[in-house]
């Protein structure tokens, strides 16, 4: 079981952001997918997740299928769910509507008051704030929320665009710890994050994404002990 991305090129126009990038997220684990500004990650799940439609070549196989000529709500119900870079909450909609959107996908619909049972035993801070509006919450909380309705519709697979942006040391080791409880309940993750020390110490797995292509990949503590991974990522 797993997420496998096969030769997938993109880019917006004329311009070639992925050449011929292959990787794989297994169901049991975490995967990161590393990369200075601007090498290509956001738009790698963006071309997984449907919301950039100009995929050039390459196929996305969930367990075996192929979705990556789906639109994007198709890959939802087919056990997709994508909490992008920025979270994109509706700010002045309510903690518990904002859930609700995540579960308006016929796969999550019917298992509301099973999945969020779950989300409020791994996120007791969005139980707390369910009647307030998602726009009044802190950052890290915010975060949580976005996470918490991504998991509404009951994804195998989870793409997680930099959750710990703009979030202090404390939030992001509360953020890192929920990614591995998800991942623990056999959600398998692929996530995004320029904090490298952090995604190398939760990750089984990681792949650096350099010109286009995946240029490094090896275990999670292999690549931290790589001398251009030290070098480029973690400023050692
Ligand atoms: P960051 O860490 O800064 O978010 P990233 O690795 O996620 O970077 P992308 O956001 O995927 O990188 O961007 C890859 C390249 O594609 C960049 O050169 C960017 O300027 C370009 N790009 C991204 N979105 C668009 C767009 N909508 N139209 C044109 N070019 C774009």
């Amino acid at each position: 079981m797993s997420l496998e991305i096969r030769n997938l090129s993109a880019g917006y126009g004329d311009v070639v952001v992925l050449r011929d990038v292959s990787f794989e997220v297994p169901q049991d684990g975490i995967v990161s997918l590393l990369g200075a500004n601007g090498a290509g990650k956001t738009t790698t799940l963006n071309a997984i997740s449907g919301l950039l439609t100009e995929v050039k070549a390459g196929s996305i196989l969930l367990d075996g299928v192929d979705i990556g000529r789906l639109p994007a709500h198709e890959r939802v119900e087919a056990g997709l769910a994508h909490v992008p870079q920025g979270r994109h909450l509706f700010p002045f909609m309510s903690v518990r509507e904002n859930l609700e959107m995540g579960a308006y996908s016929p796969r999550g619909r019917g298992m509301e008051t099973e999945t969020l049972d779950w989300l409020f035993s791994i996120f007791p801070k969005v139980k707390e704030r369910l009647s307030q509006n998602a726009g009044s919450l802190s950052g890290g909380e915010q975060q949580m929320c976005a996470i918490a309705r991504g998991l509404m519709s009951q994804p195998k697979y989870l793409l997680l665009d930099e959750p710990s942006l703009g979030l202090a040391p404390i939030v992001v080791r509360q953020v890192m710890s929920v990614i591995r409880t998800i991942a623990e309940r056999g959600i398998g993750v692929l996530l995004v994050e320029q904090n490298v020390a952090q995604a190398l110490k939760l990750a089984k797995y990681a792949y650096v994404l350099e010109h286009s292509g995946i240029a490094i990949e090896g275990s999670a503590e292999t690549l931290a002990g790589d001398d251009r991974v030290r070098k480029a990522y973690l400023g050692l």
